[in-house]
């Protein structure tokens, strides 16, 4: 399996409880490197913008409200199969139903705050990381 880039988001559920190095932890030591990285707090249009594909799903306008409710963390990750790893180590969407030892069941809130984002696929995290990032941004 190559080397390759997912994105990443700490969300504001998790920059409010200060846990960004707990989280950051569980990333690299499965095996990702961040290789980019900032803190930032994202406009209502960032928001709608990232999350354009959900933009009919009923949860929207709250999914919106709370991401720009606080900082978020945006990170591009990098490592073998660095998609699915992370999916992995994030755990499922509602904390209910992650595993146990993953980010999101050890530290998400609630199904709406979940502490992290991660790319689904590798099509998407190429759209994701030019959706945030400038290429020379991206130190390897
Ligand atoms: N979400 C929500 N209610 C739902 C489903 C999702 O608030 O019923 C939020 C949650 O923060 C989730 C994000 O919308 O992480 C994107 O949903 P998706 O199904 O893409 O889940 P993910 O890929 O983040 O696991």
């Amino acid at each position: 399996m190559a080397v390759q880039r997912t994105f990443s988001i700490i969300k504001p559920d998790a920059t409010r409880r200060n846990i960004t190095g707990k989280i950051i932890d569980r990333l690299e030591s499965a095996g990702l490197r961040v290789v980019a990285q900032k803190r930032v707090h994202l406009t209502k249009e960032q928001a709608e913008g990232f999350y354009a594909v959900h933009k009919e799903r009923p949860f929207f306008g709250e999914l919106v409200s709370f991401m720009i409710s606080g900082p978020v963390v945006l990170q591009v990750l990098e490592g073998e199969d660095a998609v699915a790893k992370n999916r992995e180590v994030m755990g499922a969407t509602n904390p209910k139903d992650a595993a146990p030892g993953t980010i999101r069941a050890d530290f998400a809130e609630s199904i709406e705050a979940n502490s992290v984002h991660g790319s689904d696929a590798p099509e998407t995290a190429a759209e994701e990381i030019k959706f945030f990032f400038k290429d020379e941004e991206i130190v390897g």
